[in-house]
């Protein structure tokens, strides 16, 4: 087989049949500044759809991605980039999944994402395509990143800068700066053990880490020494910071994975790292212009989007997916990505004997769910940042009633997001858009939110009125909708209401999910929060990638797959 590589360093396997690919010439013709297969590469071939002897049989390979979350946008966009032929089914009416919006009476909310950390994940599936993000984004940084209220009163910004955030703490409590730097610099070792075993490739448990380097060498040993393994993130913590209050803050940093910071490995204290580096960054248009910006570069690669489609169950004949069944037909495709929760696409759509052995590779415990309030406030509060918190009394009672007894907190932490602070027009003049987060358990069975409901959304109206200064916030109020566990199950299709995908609980494990690469059935991948590396918009984004990354070994050759990284992340490096 003779191997070509393109200005994208998509290497075209030469089969004998010599396919062309005629969707991505077109669009290409249609675009003239879209950086892709020159009609030369292409007319020597693409990834080729192959029979079941390995043969190619001349046309383009076709791969289906179930659901249109942010992970299936980032898979189609990369295979597409690569050359493959991409269909998307997603079963609602709108791309993107939870990154959904709300716009009425003027107002216009974020539905689900709003906290938008490491756009350099985004930047990197964008540059696989040799587009620019900023072409595509508008983004600004936020400092603070967060506005912190706490129970006796004390209001503490979580700055940009970290100097300024421990001068800030040191005014709080002598040494306490010093104490935040140097649990700073364990967040990036830890970050940088993660770049190094977890991301960027398809590990589902600490053996596939491992494998990776083959053999187990000294200098493995002292990574996974530095990992902390058996160590929790709130115990990791509390080593450095002596004030409760700090300590309930950072451990917030578990709340974008839906788990308890008590049941977290302490390699998850990378998140710090994760955000201080690249900071938290707004996309003017709100987050729903992210899934908008990579449809916008999926059409122009040639993908195509069914909506509302949903896909009812995978067709596989000796162990290999051969398609899916929509609306009770059946469509032949080489490989499928599921975007679907991990655990549901088993149970649903793969069924049998691998669905069972599925079941029985390990525990799958949801992470936590939520109740969001979207409030159309007639004036805003002058005193808010972009992105607050507002904490619960006592974390310990917070947690234990969301993560081991399954039940709502009765004072529970409240997230809220005021958009006009950074994009006047999310209001009416004088107003603000205000979205309010609580987590809550993962619906456990009998658990009925519209009953509820009511008298919830008064503990957290209370608790805002108590604790962030509003006293006033009920008469503001002039516009209001809600998104409960109930609804976000229903909405999404995931896991018993889960927002993130699969907790991150285990002191050993928590941090591992299902492998994007699925040897059982042949030819299925798995993006989105529920497999690896897991939930929130970098994360699922980069499974994305990795899901797709996976495909192109498998059908490619690692070979191939590896020269378009090199590419991409040559490039990366050159901006
Ligand atoms: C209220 C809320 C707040 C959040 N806040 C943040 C935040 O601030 N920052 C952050 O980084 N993350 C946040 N997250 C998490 C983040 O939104 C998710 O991790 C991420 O968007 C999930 O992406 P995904 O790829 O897993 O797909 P999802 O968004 O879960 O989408 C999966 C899609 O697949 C579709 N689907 C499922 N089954 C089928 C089928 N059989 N056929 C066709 N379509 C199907 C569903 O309809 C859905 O559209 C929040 C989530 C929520 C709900």
């Amino acid at each position: 087989m003779t191997l070509i590589v393109n200005e994208l360093g998509i290497e075209k396997s030469r089969f004998p049949s010599g396919m062309t690919d005629r969707k991505a010439r077109a669009t290409a013709k249609a675009d003239p500044s879209l950086v892709h297969p020159t009609d030369e590469d292409l007319s020597v071939g693409t990834p080729s759809a192959q029979d079941d002897n390995g043969a190619g049989w001349g046309g383009t390979m076709r791969i289906a991605v179930i659901g249109s979350g942010l992970g299936g946008l980032a898979a189609a966009v990369t295979l597409a980039a690569r050359g493959y032929q991409v269909e998307v089914f997603e079963k609602n009416a709108w791309l993107g999944g939870k990154a959904a919006v709300l716009q009425e009476d003027g107002f216009r909310f974020d539905m689900g994402p709003t906290i938008l950390i490491r756009p350099s994940v985004l930047r990197r599936i964008f540059t696989e395509a040799g587009r620019r993000l900023e072409d595509y984004l508008t983004m600004v940084r936020l400092d603070p990143q967060w506005r912190c209220f706490f129970d006796d009163g004390l209001v503490l910004d979580l700055e940009d800068n970290l100097q300024a955030m421990a001068g800030t703490l040191d005014s709080l409590r002598p040494g306490m700066g010093e104490g935040f730097l140097r649990f700073q610099e364990l967040s990036e070792q830890l970050h940088t053990i993660s770049n190094k075993f977890f991301f960027w490739r398809p590990v589902g448990s600490m053996m596939d880490t491992l494998d990776l380097k083959g053999a187990f060498s000294i200098a493995v040993l002292k990574d996974v020494m530095r990992m902390r393994l058996g160590q929790t993130v709130a115990g990791t913590i509390r080593e450095f910071i002596p004030d409760a209050r700090v300590a309930q803050m950072l451990d917030h940093y578990t709340q974008y994975v839906g788990s308890s910071p008590d049941a977290s490995p302490a390699i998850l204290c990378a998140i710090g790292h994760m955000q201080s580096e690249e900071g938290i960054w707004y996309p003017m248009g709100g987050t729903r212009a992210v899934p908008e910006a990579l449809v916008k570069l999926g059409r122009e690669l040639g993908v195509e989007y069914h909506t509302p489609t949903e896909v009812e169950r995978l067709t596989i004949e000796d162990g290999k997916v051969t398609g899916l069944v929509v609306g009770g037909e059946t469509m032949r495709f080489d490989a499928v990505v599921s975007n679907e929760d991990a655990v549901r696409t088993y149970r649903e759509l793969v069924g049998g004997a691998a669905a069972k052995r599925f079941e029985k590779e390990r525990d799958y415990e949801p992470a936590c769910s939520g109740v969001v309030l979207y409030l159309g406030l007639k004036k805003r509060y002058e005193h808010l940042a972009h992105h607050c918190f507002v904490f619960s009394r006592d974390p310990e009672v917070e947690f234990h009633h969301i993560y081991d007894l399954g039940e709502p907190a009765p004072d529970p932490t409240c997230y809220l997001a005021s958009t006009t602070r950074t994009e006047a027009g999310t209001a009416p003049e004088g107003g603000d858009a205000l979205y309010v987060l609580v987590h809550t358990p993962y619906l456990r069975p009998g658990q009925d939110w519209d009953a509820m409901f009511p008298s919830y959304r008064q503990v957290i109206l209370d608790k805002l009125k108590r604790t962030a200064g509003m006293p006033d916030l009920e008469e503001r109020i002039v516009f209001e909708r809600a998104l409960t566990p109930k609804d976000i199950h229903e909405r999404y299709k995931v896991l018993n209401g889960a927002i993130y995908g699969l907790s991150s609980h285990g002191r050993w494990n928590g941090a591992f999910k299902p492998s994007n690469r699925r040897r059982d059935p042949d030819g299925l991948f798995l993006a989105g929060g529920a497999a690896h590396p897991g939930p929130g918009m970098p994360m699922v984004l980069m499974s994305g990638w990795i899901a797709a990354d996976a495909v192109d070994q498998r059908y490619r050759g690692v070979e191939a797959a590896e020269a378009s990284r090199r590419v991409v992340e040559e490039r990366l490096t050159a901006v």
